[in-house]
């Protein structure tokens, strides 16, 4: 990192974000100086030539700035708390995605830098960008809030494209964030235990598209809507995106079929019709963002067309990982409450669906209107009776307990039914530390539940 060369740095937070970080800053001709409040996490970053220092403690006249890794909490119950004692000394406190931010300004002003953030689907996007953006033969780099952490990515170059998905608090630590096409997704109440209000929530990520050369917008949401009044009237570059209504001015999808507006022609960019990692309309706001944000780079319609066709798809996110017959099966353990199951049981006609793990607030109540698409439903872990007792009324249950006697039934009576095409879908709209370590391990058992079926052809890894 050379914007910080002859600086002193504090980092504090030694994940594997943080150290890498520290370590970036370090050969940028920094002096870095780390700390965390895990003993093991110091150890190993002085093993690796890290100089460490208890920052609670440590006089901050001559520092320069305060780099909090991510997930570090901004606010800290313990007195002296080093943002406190940063900023009285009038240190600037920033994240890593800041850092990123002026390296590229630094390096390689031209280089495009695609920033994308809302509350549902960043991690779907951003990997659909970077894909059709690598497969049409760019130079990519994606990181941020998903996969690497952006310091650890290949140093900003001419004609290197960076895709990197932002969390609210990573925008929140990036004062200059700059990129050449910013995409808000959406905005829905979430997350609201670490940003207080909705409007501090909103006014965070509003930033990010403020900041960006071309706003891309969602605007099937209100607050999303107003964002992009406002960043018009304030002279920005706005390109609108919706999968509600056709915009005079912008892209949206009818059906499968993805659309670009403008100057009153309206021509037809590329469909989604038999992508299975992109099934239902919430994939298709991902897609629109994702093409809209390619198309600032200068990617053909063909180029476009061939990258969504080949898009593999995100694990444990409505991932196809085998069939049997007329049966697909379905992993979308990511869906760890009821929102997050929404999507996926819209999107499919006739479901045997396993559900359950540890219940949230609510439980599946919000989730009745999908029940007449439950074929049957198949009931894990804790939540079991409370969820038989929503679904019982009209949908026929069972209480399977673990994910490998759900996909067994499951299988057993999707084979025996007549339609064309059913579905075995994981979608637990639960948290999975009931029985498992997190959603990854949950998926992963339901995949190997269902590959150990006689007769199941995998789909994909
Ligand atoms: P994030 O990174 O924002 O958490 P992901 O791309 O990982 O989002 O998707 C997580 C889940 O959120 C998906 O399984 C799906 O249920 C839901 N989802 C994805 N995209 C959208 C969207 N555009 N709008 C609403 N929900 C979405």
């Amino acid at each position: 990192a050379t914007s910080f060369s002859g600086k002193t740095v504090a980092v504090f937070g030694l994940g594997g974000s943080g150290l890498a970080t520290s370590k970036a800053l370090q050969v940028g001709g920094a002096r870095v100086i780390a700390w965390d409040d895990n003993p093991e996490s110091v150890a190993r970053a002085g093993a690796e030539g890290i100089e460490t220092l208890d920052l609670h403690q440590v006089d901050w006249t001559g520092i320069d700035a305060l780099l909090l890794a991510p997930g570090v909490p901004l606010t800290h119950p313990r007195p002296h708390w080093s943002v406190e004692l940063a900023k009285n000394a009038g240190a600037e406190i920033i994240g890593d995605v800041e850092l990123f931010a002026r390296e590229r300004r630094a390096r390689a002003p031209q280089a495009p830098f695609i920033a994308i953030t809302g509350t549902n689907g960043k991690s779907t996007t951003t990997a659909l960008t970077a894909h059709v953006l690598a497969a049409a033969g760019r130079d990519v780099q994606m990181g941020g809030n998903i996969g690497r952490a952006v310091m650890t990515l290949e140093p900003p170059a001419p004609g290197r494209h960076y895709v990197v998905e932002c969390s609210s608090y990573q925008i929140d630590l990036a004062p200059t964030l700059d990129p050449t096409a910013g995409v808000l997704l959406n905005l829905t109440p979430d997350h609201l235990d670490r940003h207080g209000t909705m409007e501090n929530y909103a006014a965070i990520k509003e930033r990010l598209v403020a900041g960006s050369g071309k706003a891309i917008v969602g605007v099937d949401d209100e607050v999303c809507r107003a964002i992009a009044a406002r960043l018009e009237a304030a002279g920005r570059d706005v390109v609108r995106i919706s999968v509600t209504c056709r915009l005079e001015d912008g892209f949206f999808a009818e059906g499968r079929a993805l659309f670009h507006a403008r100057q009153g022609r309206t021509e037809r960019l590329a469909s989604l019709e038999g992508i299975g990692s992109l099934r239902g309309r919430h994939n298709a706001q991902n897609a629109l963002a994702a093409v809209a944000a390619c198309l600032t780079c200068g990617l053909s319609r063909e180029e476009i067309q061939n990258g969504l066709r080949s898009f593999p798809g995100l694990a444990h996110r409505m991932e196809e990982v085998g069939r049997m017959g007329n049966v697909l099966f379905v992993n979308d353990s990511k869906a760890t409450n009821a929102d997050a199951a929404a999507p996926a049981l819209s999107s499919f006609e006739r479901i045997y669906w396993i559900v359950g793990g540890l219940p949230k607030h609510g439980g599946i109540e919000s989730l009745r209107q999908f029940f007449p698409r439950i074929a049957k439903a198949y009931l894990v872990g804790e939540a079991a009776p409370a969820f038989a007792a929503t679904i019982g009324e009209g949908t026929d249950y069972e209480i399977s307990g673990t994910i490998e006697s759900a996909v067994e039934h499951a299988a057993r009576d999707a084979a025996a039914d007549s339609a064309r095409e059913v579905v075995v879908l994981l979608s637990p709209a639960c948290a999975s530390f009931d029985q498992f370590r997190n959603f990854e391990v949950r998926g992963e058992a339901f995949r190997q539940a269902v590959l150990s079926l006689a007769g199941v052809t995998p789909i994909g890894k």
